[in-house]
């Protein structure tokens, strides 16, 4: 028997590339464009499987539902997992599955957009040439070579940004990482420091590391307050890292001079939506939008073909793994944070 999966959170762009994939995997799937949290759980009953993306909940009340109805398998459509009660997982024995790895070049190439976008007024020269006015005043941007960019985490995505900003734009890299790679910076002369050096030095800071209790509004006011007036501010991670309220007053003040976000601490409610005819009621959002020097854009940082083929295939592979009983590589042991294959605690393959 075909096992049925629900998807939540679905988007036409992304079904498309998993029918495709399915084709080789014969899953019967059901796709539904709403959010999973305690009122749309019930959806769920009489699946095998459920699969997630960045704005699902998996709090323990929908944790809890799924168990009843015998699931024991979440696949999350993404990398990170900030969504999801980890421990309440584990203790209801649901594995939690992710794609670790999908691009980590289309989020760092999104990142760089934002910086070179914002600098040299992209946004705003489209509209202003567009209604034909040929003025370049108020354009005025500055050189990267030789300024200094702060990388916050450099995992995978933020080695590659760290990479294309020193090796591309010749500017000085700092970066902050709990766990350094020294071969890493050594090999592309880059330099680890402490996050008050990076506050103090950086034009650019771009943050790149998950989010956790420990990086909940790593960037607020004390640190805004370290910073260098003018310095751009970059955000390609999750919203929880920056403390908009504090984002806000800096702008206000002109001590930030850009800030550069493809994630929002309130996003759940209107990233991905149309909101075109509704307008919002999200003050902070609003009037976050207000500023000519803030370009935000909808989460879309990982959105290219590449990307989406690797996490529909993923996705998929990480069902098949758990349907037919093998290891479970990218299953999130809940114990380390970290993908089963980087877990020494757990022997079989699987953290049950
Ligand atoms: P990764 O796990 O490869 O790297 C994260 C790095 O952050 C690690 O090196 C880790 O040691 C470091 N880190 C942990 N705690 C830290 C701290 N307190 N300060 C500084 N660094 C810390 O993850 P990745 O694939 O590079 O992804 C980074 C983040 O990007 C993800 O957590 C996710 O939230 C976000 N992301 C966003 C999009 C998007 O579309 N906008 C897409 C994918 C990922």
């Amino acid at each position: 028997m075909k096992k049925k999966l629900l998807f939540f959170s679905s988007k036409k762009y992304e079904i498309e590339f998993f029918n495709e994939f399915n084709k080789n995997f014969g899953f019967d799937i059901s796709y539904l464009d709403i959010r999973l949290d305690s009122s749309t759980v019930i959806l769920a009953n009489g699946y095998d499987g459920v699969c997630c993306f960045v704005h699902d909940e998996l709090n323990s009340k929908v944790l809890d539902k799924l168990k009843s109805y015998n699931i024991n398998i979440v696949v999350l459509r993404c990398a990170g997992y900030n969504n999801v009660d980890l421990k309440r997982a584990f203790e209801n024995k649901i594995h939690i599955l992710r794609v670790p790895i999908y691009s980590p070049h289309a989020v760092a190439e999104h990142t760089v957009a934002l910086i070179l976008a914002l600098n040299r007024k992209i946004h705003k020269a489209y509209i202003r040439v567009k209604e034909l006015n040929f003025d370049i005043t108020g354009f005025l941007g500055f050189d990267l070579y030789k300024k200094t960019a702060g990388v916050i985490g450099t995992g995978n995505i933020g080695k590659i940004v760290a990479k294309i900003l020193k090796l591309g734009f010749e500017m000085e890299v700092l970066a902050y990482d709990p766990k350094p790679d020294y071969n890493f910076s050594n090999s592309i002369g880059i330099k680890y420091t402490d996050l008050n050096e990076i506050f103090e030095k950086s034009d650019i800071i771009t943050l790149h590391c998950p989010l956790t209790k420990d990086t909940y509004h790593i960037l607020n006011e004390q640190s805004f307050e370290k910073m260098k007036k003018g310095v751009m501010i970059i955000n390609t991670s999750r919203g929880g890292l920056i403390d908009t309220k504090s984002l806000i007053k800096y702008l206000k003040n002109n001590k930030i001079g850009y800030a550069g976000l493809d994630v929002y601490e309130e996003e759940e409610e209107y990233f991905f939506e149309d909101f075109s005819t509704k307008g919002i009621s999200d003050d902070t959002l609003a009037r976050l939008l207000t500023f000519p020097n803030v370009l935000i854009t909808s989460h879309q940082a990982f959105f290219t073909k590449e990307a989406l083929e690797n996490i529909a295939l993923t996705s998929l592979n990480n069902f098949k793994s758990f349907f037919n009983g093998l290891p479970l590589e990218n299953e999130i042991c809940y114990k380390c944070g970290q993908e089963r294959t980087s877990c020494n605690k757990q022997k079989l393959g699987r953290c049950f």
